[in-house]
């Protein structure tokens, strides 16, 4: 493997309770920032940034361990976990959240390890706009800046997602937070404003869509690897973010071809993600699997330019 550049994140990490029509799991390994580091893991060490309660298991400790994710800066703090609980329609459509509890979250304060203050590719996984401002302002001069952000912040925190939004290089989001973040129906129109408030790209999300790339370089689209036996969809945005980042920081360059082919490895870490509940499917991959679906991907997409 070549010599990747440093790539930090700070996100939720906590406990979800997912029901899909494959079966029901509780109080399994969850957050945006859990999803994103394994998966980025596969191609580049994560320095990961967050906070636990005292009962976070020790068994998802360590399975974030064994993916060379540096846990300098997670904190285990006295108070409960992060928890999130949902439901998926049974095509797999939509998703109802059922509950929420910030909880150990609430009242964090991150501090980054005064060696992370250097990280070059920063990802700012879904979590309080606050607290990923407050993680940015700790990074001295960053290359590349990605965020994630959701409904729950978009309606509740708007004022400082915008105040992120303008020191951000990229926004990561689905076709559904587009419009409400934008006020935009449209989603060429929606990437159009969203821009305007600041991120030089912004990734659209569209689940088993694919997802849509807006840059200075024109429109990008990375469609979903048709997946047969989907069986939770949780994580597939932070897993794809992952497979994103994850590259950049292993090639150490942001040119519009490398954001190209982040965007497929994207694409072939939520496909993984989805095939098992919480991070289960990592547990078993590797790189050769990884390198399999990326061939498969280039031939789903290959097409000659012929003359017509
Ligand atoms: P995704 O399916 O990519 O939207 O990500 C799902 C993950 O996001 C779950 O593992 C949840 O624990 C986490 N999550 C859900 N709601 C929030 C929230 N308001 N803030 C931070 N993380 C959240």
């Amino acid at each position: 493997m070549s010599t990747s550049s440093s790539l930090l994140v700070v996100g939720s990490v906590g406990l979800d309770t997912v029901e899909t029509r494959a079966g029901k799991r509780a109080d399994v390994l969850g957050g945006a920032a859990s999803y994103f580091s394994v998966a980025a893991s596969f191609l580049a060490p994560v320095r990961l940034t967050a906070v636990v309660g005292t009962d976070f298991p020790d068994a998802h400790t360590k399975l974030l361990e064994t993916h060379a994710v540096d846990l300098a800066g997670l904190e285990r703090v006295a108070g409960r976990t992060f928890r999130w609980s949902g439901v998926y329609a049974a095509d797999f459509s939509t998703r109802t959240t059922l509950d929420t509890q910030l909880n150990v979250f609430q009242d964090f304060r991150p501090k980054l390890p005064a060696a992370w203050t250097d990280s070059e590719y920063v990802f700012l996984a879904n979590i309080d706009p606050v607290l990923q401002l407050g993680v940015l302002e700790q990074t001295k001069k960053p290359r590349f800046v990605a965020c994630d952000t959701m409904n729950f912040w978009i309606e509740g925190k708007r004022p400082d997602l915008v105040r992120l939004l303008e020191r951000v290089d990229m926004l990561l989001l689905n076709d559904e937070e587009a419009r409400q973040l934008s006020g935009q129906a449209n989603l060429p129109a929606a990437a159009r404003a969203i821009r305007a408030m600041g991120p030089k790209a912004v990734v659209i999300k569209r689940g088993d869509a694919g997802a849509l790339l807006f840059h200075e370089a024109g429109v990008f689209s990375a469609p979903a690897f048709p997946i047969e036996n989907v069986v939770d969809p949780t994580g597939a945005g932070d897993s794809f973010a992952g497979g994103f980042m994850g590259w950049m920081a292993r090639e150490g360059d942001i040119s519009p071809a490398t954001i190209r082919t982040a965007m497929i490895l994207g694409s072939v870490l939520a496909s993984f993600s989805v095939e098992d509940f919480s991070l289960d499917r990592f547990r078993r991959l590797d790189l050769g699997q990884i390198r399999e679906r990326f061939a498969a991907f280039s031939e789903l997409v290959h097409f000659e330019k012929i003359k017509i």
